[in-house]
């Protein structure tokens, strides 16, 4: 519960007398699940009012306000969040603060290779904009139809380019963000070299909304992919695929943008629950790589030069089989099969989860030593670990058998998580790769941030948030 006044008319009145109701008004029942439940259905929130501005004049008027009064606000963006990042306390004080309306490209430059876009962007449109001015923004996810630039960038969102392109922070020249005292920091300079002084907006990248309100990005932009090869390839084990990534890489010229794993548990899911997943394969395999190579030149032909390369991993016992996409629609039908894992996942029903990331190298260890573990400690689980393995990133996750031992799995959530991230570490690993802290993990955060950085966090927390308001209990607690 935050300071202050708290819930009640009074904040709600003044706030509207400030902005009007257009921008400042009550939940209504039917906005309820879209904005105070989490996507995976985990935090059920209430708001003292939802604030939808359309300029960073109103998000710092409306920051202004809340810190004198000691309101909470929670920013929010597509709201798909994993770990509750975006939903406000059950305290109903909490102003719930949507960047939807804020969805302007304010510019794009096609020979700066840069653009200058709202946070309420959603991700795909910025994609197709770059993609209209012969462009790419790499930036890509699951969730990229419905996830917003503010969001991307305050949980530094990793997804299927990181290899290539690096995580979101990464693609970041510039940043627009109002902070809790309502002061606007302006760094949106599309300026590749700028070494002056410390680079305080790296701050906001993955804070989450505790630091400050990010109103809008300064983007980098590519030269857009003319030449694309697909395969979805069955490997036998995941050292093989390691050993397959270090091929690719090589013999793609380091042109590999994809290297995602999939085990034969997410092909399973897949057609019990989405009937019209095909696996492309003819034989089983325990687990498959989906890769992809790109190019900015139309006159390379990579798909020859994956299937050449695959065709030696198969001769090296590193592949048993392989299906290189022949056009778009191969392509589309491959990636909709690992897009599609996390909701066959969902309509499986209980998955814990855990979103880990370790060296490369440790990958397979990783998942022998774990896997090893659970036939014993939970026996009523299946692991489903699949990821973006070219960055060592796994969502290690484990459903029940079947529907009558999820309660049984259930009881043991926090011994298995407990286990997982121990074993993460003792690899040498993370136990948070691209999803943040959100109000999951601010536990685990305690017990595997080294001591001198959890203190400069809490340090950094209190110079730019004295009063607190910044999405309260998410990453750190007070
Ligand atoms: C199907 C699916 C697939 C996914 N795949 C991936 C993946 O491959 N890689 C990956 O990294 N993630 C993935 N995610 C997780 C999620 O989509 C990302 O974390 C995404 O970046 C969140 O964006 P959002 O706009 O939905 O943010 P929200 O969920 O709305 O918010 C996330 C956090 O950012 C804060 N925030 C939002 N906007 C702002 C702002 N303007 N200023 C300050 N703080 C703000 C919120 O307070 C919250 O803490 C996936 C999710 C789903 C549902």
């Amino acid at each position: 519960m935050m300071p202050g006044p708290g819930g009640g008319a009074g904040p709600l009145v003044m706030l509207q007398a400030l902005l009007g109701p257009e921008v400042v008004a009550a939940v209504r029942s039917d906005e309820v699940e879209r904005y105070l439940v989490d996507h995976r259905r985990l935090y059920h929130g209430r708001a003292l009012a939802i604030a939808r501005p359309r300029s960073t004049e109103q998000v710092s008027k409306l920051l202004a306000f809340c810190n004198a009064q000691r309101i909470g606000v929670v920013p929010q963006g597509g709201n798909t969040s994993y770990c509750g990042g975006a939903t406000p306390d059950a305290s109903g004080t909490q102003l719930l603060l949507s960047l939807e309306r804020m969805d302007r490209i304010r510019q794009l430059d096609a020979d700066d290779c840069a653009m200058v876009a709202e946070a309420g962007c959603v991700l795909a449109k910025l994609q197709d904009a770059a993609r209209e001015a012969d462009r790419l923004l790499p930036l890509s996810l699951g969730s990229e139809g419905s996830c917003q630039l503010g969001g991307n960038l305050s949980t530094n969102a990793g997804g299927t380019n990181v290899l290539r392109y690096g995580m979101a922070r990464d693609l970041v020249l510039g940043l627009e963000v109002v902070l809790a005292d309502g002061r606007v920091l302006d760094t949106l300079s599309t300026l590749r070299k700028d070494n002056t002084g410390y680079d305080v907006k790296s701050l906001f990248l993955g804070a989450e909304g505790t630091l400050g309100v990010i109103t809008a990005a300064a983007l980098r932009l590519f030269p857009r992919e003319a030449s694309l090869a697909t395969a979805f390839v069955a490997v036998p084990d995941i050292d093989a695929a390691v050993a397959l990534l270090a091929r690719l890489r090589a013999s793609s010229g380091d042109r590999l943008s994809s290297f995602e794993l999939i085990p034969r548990a997410a092909l399973d899911l897949l057609s019990a629950h989405l009937p019209d997943a095909r696996d492309p394969l003819a034989a089983p395999s325990p687990w498959y790589v989906l890769c992809e190579a790109a190019s900015a030149r139309a006159d390379e032909d990579l798909t020859a030069m994956l299937a050449q390369a695959l065709e030696e991993a198969l001769a090296a016992g590193q592949v048993t089989d392989a299906a290189v996409a022949r056009g778009a629609r191969d392509r589309e039908s491959l990636w909709s099969l690992r897009e599609r894992i996390p909701e066959a996942q969902r309509r499986e029903g209980l998955s814990l989860k855990h979103d880990v990331s370790l060296p490369v190298s440790h990958v397979a260890r990783f998942v022998a030593e774990a896997e090893a573990w659970l036939r014993q400690a939970a026996p009523e689980g299946r692991l489903v670990a699949y990821g973006h393995l070219g960055d060592g990133n796994l969502h290690f996750n484990v459903s029940a058998r079947s529907a009558t031992e999820a309660e049984a799995l259930a009881a043991r959530t926090d011994a298995i998580r407990r286990h997982v991230h121990d074993l993460v570490r003792a690899h040498g690993g993370s136990f948070s790769a691209e999803h943040g802290i959100g109000a999951l993990k601010v536990d685990e955060l305690v017990r595997y941030a080294p001591p001198v950085e959890l203190e400069l966090m809490r340090a950094i927390k209190r110079t730019f948030d004295p009063q607190g308001i910044m999405n309260p209990g998410k990453v750190l607690r007070r």
